[in-house]
């Protein structure tokens, strides 16, 4: 079943338009990796799809309902409790404890802090992070804290999770590791997962691929383009 759908998205940035006509559909349940050229618009169609840009023109449908036109206080709600995000470089709050990072988006959906760091723990034995709970963000290598990020991605048992470029900071073998856990995870629970990658390595953990050229999208098997 279709989770999210994407029809003919434009978006215009100044003068660059960034999207021209993008569509595409991502299944409940799939991992979608979005691909192409740097600055061919994938960064620009994963934030449509999670509601944090608003496109010129076209619609963007969540579990039917359209998310494109909802004002910008129910498609926050809407990222708070239904979306998880991971980034590059992590971005964790360097003045929090790891544990502290995995528990906040619990603490956003008004979870206790108690609540949160108890549900935020076994993620770290999880993901092979024991030990490193009460550690701050300048005291873990790259890896540990992308490992974190993806536990405060997921932490929320989210429906979908947006992840743009989550190992373009990490070694090959490090970005590896950290898709395993990410897919893993993902299919555990449920998530339905739509990553930014340029990587065809990192693409290859897919069940489909998206190419996005001169903002414009195609969709394929990841069989068929894997390597
Ligand atoms: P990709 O993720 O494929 O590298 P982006 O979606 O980030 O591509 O960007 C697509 C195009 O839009 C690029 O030309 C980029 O420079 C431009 N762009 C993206 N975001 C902005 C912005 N906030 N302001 C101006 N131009 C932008
Ligand atoms: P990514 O590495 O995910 O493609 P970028 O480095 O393209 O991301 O963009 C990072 C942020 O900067 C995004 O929020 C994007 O919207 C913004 N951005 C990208 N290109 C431009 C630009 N030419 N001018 C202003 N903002 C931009």
């Amino acid at each position: 079943t279709v989770l999210i759908e994407a029809r003919d998205l434009a978006l215009t940035f100044g003068e660059t338009p960034a999207l021209r006509g993008a569509s595409l559909t991502v299944d409940a349940g799939e991992v979608l990796a979005i691909m192409g050229p740097s600055g061919s618009g994938k960064s620009t169609l994963l934030h449509c799809l999670a509601g944090i840009l608003t496109p010129d023109s076209g619609e963007v449908h969540f579990n039917g309902r359209r998310i494109d036109t909802m004002n910008e206080a129910r498609r926050s709600e809407l990222r708070r409790r239904t979306f998880g995000f991971v980034f590059q470089f992590g971005q964790l709050v360097p003045e929090l404890t790891a544990e502290e990072n995995v528990a906040l988006p619990l603490l956003f959906g008004g979870t206790s802090r108690a609540g949160a760091l108890a549900q935020a723990r076994p993620w770290f034995a999880r993901l092979g992070l024991d030990g490193m709970q009460r550690r701050r963000s300048g005291e873990l290598s790259g890896g540990q804290a992308q490992r974190i990020a993806l536990a405060r991605g997921l932490v929320a048992r989210p429906q979908v999770l947006f992840a743009d470029e989550p190992t373009g900071a990490l070694d090959s073998l490090t970005g590896e590791q950290v898709m395993e856990l990410l897919v893993g995870t993902a299919r555990e629970q449920g998530t339905t997962v739509i990553l930014v990658t340029h990587e065809p390595r990192v693409a290859a953990y897919a069940d489909r691929e998206a190419v996005v050229r001169d903002g414009r999208a195609s969709t394929f098997a990841a069989e068929r383009i894997a390597p």
